[in-house]
């Protein structure tokens, strides 16, 4: 999806873009309803791709989950500028519910579900390897700072044992600097739909990758001003139920890995804020898939043996 004026927040070129992402779906084959791909330890860097089947789910590494059947999040207290601070969390809550104690084909419920937590100050994706944790929520009003990434809606930062795929800590954030997001149920008025955009970017909280289904959440472009990404499809379902499988046997903890803090401990040093200007006139050419077009190691961390590593949805060129 080239949309390499994105960060405009609307008009036309977001409208070109829509129906470029609707004649690729004519042109996708019917898909099978278990095209999903699962998040893996594997990191594609710029020197070296990870492997993918032909679905292009990646074949190497460690599959991701987490080791429990709830997860608790919150929400930064601040939300974003733009948009009631209340109706942001309902929205919120929402993409949470959707993945939430899904009914699967084979009729049993997939074992995941969430806890909301009240909203916190911490204002960072971050994980502390020996602090308390929250998973959090955020939006990125002024200050997207992931350069090359710009004209990404959103960002999902996982971090995981490297060697088993567990996952310790998740976080989105919104990049509301560069795009409108809105949360109204109006068609014609609809630009980027929170919903839509936090429904996709759980499905990376919990492990799943981008799916080459079109009709699927998970797929890895939003369509500006579209709604049909806040329910799941049938391929959504498949990943949540193969994931979390009903008869799985894993308990429910939602106590974040160390424990749960409000608070980030490391705040984030001041001069730093400067980004790249949202019209820098820099086209990302195929990177301009509104969601991500992969999976990008943001960077690496060691811990006794065992590294442990973020995964971000983001961009690559
Ligand atoms: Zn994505």
């Amino acid at each position: 999806m080239v949309f390499p004026e994105q960060r405009t927040k609307r008009g036309s070129v977001g409208r070109r873009a829509a129906a470029a992402v609707a004649a690729l779906g004519l042109l996708a084959v019917a898909s099978d309803a278990a095209a999903f791909c699962r998040s893996t330890t594997c990191r594609t860097t710029k020197d070296k791709e990870c492997p993918t089947d032909a679905d292009g789910c990646s074949t190497d590494g460690a599959k991701l989950f987490w080791p429990t059947s709830c997860i608790s999040y919150a929400t930064n207290r601040l939300g974003t500028s733009d948009l009631d601070p209340a109706d942001t969390r309902a929205i919120i809550r929402k993409t949470f519910q959707a993945w939430s104690d899904v009914d699967c084909a084979d009729g049993t419920v997939a074992a995941m579900t969430f806890q909301e937590r009240e909203p916190v100050s911490c204002k960072k994706s971050q994980y502390n390897k020996t602090g308390p944790n929250v998973n959090v929520v955020l939006f990125q009003d002024s200050n997207w700072k992931y350069r090359g990434i710009d004209g990404t809606l959103a960002k999902t930062s996982v971090t995981y044992n490297d060697e088993t795929g567990e996952i310790y800590d998740a976080d989105i954030e919104v990049n509301t600097a560069n795009n409108e997001v809105t949360i109204t149920d109006d068609p014609a008025k609809v630009q980027y739909d929170l919903q839509a955009i936090l429904t996709h970017e759980v499905g990376h909280f919990i492990g799943v990758a981008h799916s080459p289904d079109p009709g699927a959440v998970m797929f890895a472009s939003y369509s500006p001003g579209s709604m049909t990404q806040r329910e799941l499809h049938p391929d959504d379902v498949a990943a949540v139920c193969g994931i979390y499988p009903e008869n799985g046997g894993v308990a429910c903890n939602t106590e974040p890995r160390n424990g749960f803090s409000a608070e980030c401990d490391d705040p984030e040093p001041k001069g730093l804020c400067s980004v790249q200007p949202a019209s820098s006139g820099v086209s990302y050419g195929a990177l301009a898939i509104v969601l991500g077009s992969g999976l990008v190691a943001a960077r690496a961390r060691r811990r006794n043996n065992a590294s442990m590593t973020s995964l971000t949805d983001g961009g690559r060129r």
